[in-house]
């Protein structure tokens, strides 16, 4: 545990940098070329910032520091495609950040909470109970962590999917400022559609996204087409049903102009009958949505079983009567159970 009274340069936005530089005149210069050395070639040293005036760096160097987590385990799939990393953070609170690499593509999936409140009760993450917000400077943090360790074979991430631990809209502020920095052009500056952000379906949370006009991929977990079956998997949907829910998509994807994702966890007899996709087809009449169905990953505190390969086809007809696009999403992770819904917040067997 290392708690110290300095400033993580990764908690501040670029004003606050800016702003933070002004004894030094050409601020806006001066904070981007810090920028520059944070974002860009992964400095994790004050002292490396060599073309910056010695007093401005003694300044940093007293009331900043350069702070990314530290990594307390590592688990990599055989196949050397997923890689999970559990990272503790300055309190000594622990998250995974999760590595996914494709051929042509390198994706991260970050955390947003330790722990969820939201209680789904196929997900490991909201098994486990929720301990605390993360804040904007420990969710950039994970991607910094990921590019620093990628910068020496000239990779970088191409996707980021703020899926990890936590509910990102139950921790509106920090995640947006957060994703500001990542969409900044002198911070990380990924485009918008290379980042996606999954919701269990907080309505206000959506609501806030389309007035922030982020231009992200907003992906909702439904998992349920009606409120009885969705009240069993979801207790958030008590809060907000699913009339709510659709209301808010359809202001969603009317004021951006852009299509919705859907999730779905296929659970043997649970979600994945013919009654549950004709249900979706009619919540879906007339809105721009593609669903991704996801194989249930197994979890300690969860009985249900994955849905086998004739309920799938099934279920996938129907939708494809309808016209409604769909994918199965590949199965990653799941051997290091970094797979959807299986972190939590201490390693498994790889404790050093
Ligand atoms: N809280 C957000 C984001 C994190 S969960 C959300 O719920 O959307 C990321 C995704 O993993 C969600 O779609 C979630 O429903 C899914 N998931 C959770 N547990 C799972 C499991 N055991 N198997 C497969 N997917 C799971
Ligand atoms: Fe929380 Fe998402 Fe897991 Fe539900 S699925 S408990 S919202 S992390």
């Amino acid at each position: 545990m290392t708690i110290t009274n300095k400033i993580n340069i990764y908690a501040l936005d670029f004003k606050a940098l800016e702003t933070w530089c002004r004894p030094w005149g050409q601020s806006k210069a001066r904070a981007r070329e810090i920028w520059d050395y944070i974002y860009k070639h992964w400095v994790a040293d004050f002292n490396k910032m060599d073309t910056l005036p010695p007093a401005l760096l003694t300044r940093l160097d007293t009331e900043m520091e350069i702070y990314t987590p530290r990594v307390l385990a590592r688990q990599e799939a055989p196949d050397g495609a997923t890689r999970k990393d559990l990272l503790e953070l300055q309190d000594g609170e622990r998250i995974e950040v999760v590595m996914l690499r494709y051929r042509d593509r390198r994706s991260a999936c970050i955390s947003t909470q330790v722990g969820c409140a939201c209680g789904c009760v196929f997900c490991a993450t909201g098994q486990s109970g929720f301990v605390r917000q993360l804040t904007s400077g420990e969710i950039i943090t994970q991607i910094v962590h990921l590019q620093r360790e990628l910068a020496p074979y000239s990779e970088e991430l191409s996707n980021i999917v703020i899926m990890g631990m936590g509910e990102p809209l139950l921790n509106v502020p920090e995640t947006i400022a957060a994703v500001r920095r990542l969409l900044h052009p002198y911070g990380l500056a990924f485009a918008p559609r290379r980042i996606t952000l999954s919701t269990v379906g907080i309505v206000p949370g959506i609501l806030k996204l389309a007035q922030e006009n982020l231009r992200i991929n907003l992906a909702i977990s439904l998992h349920a087409a009606t409120d009885e079956v969705r009240n069993q998997l979801m207790p958030i949907n008590k809060h907000y049903p699913l009339d709510d829910l659709f209301k808010a998509i359809r202001e969603y994807t009317t004021h951006m102009g852009r299509h919705i994702l859907l999730e779905w966890v296929m659970i043997d007899g649970v979600n994945d009958t013919e009654e549950q996709a004709r249900a979706l087809v009619t919540r879906l009449a007339g809105l721009p949505a593609h669903v991704n169905l996801i194989q249930l990953n197994p979890t300690e505190g969860y009985a249900g079983r994955p849905s086998p390969p004739q309920a799938v086809d099934a279920f996938t007809a129907i939708l494809d009567q309808a016209g409604i696009p769909h994918t199965m999403r590949q199965r990653r992770g799941g051997t290091i159970e970094a797979g959807c819904g299986q972190l939590r917040r201490q390693s498994q067997d790889s404790e050093p």
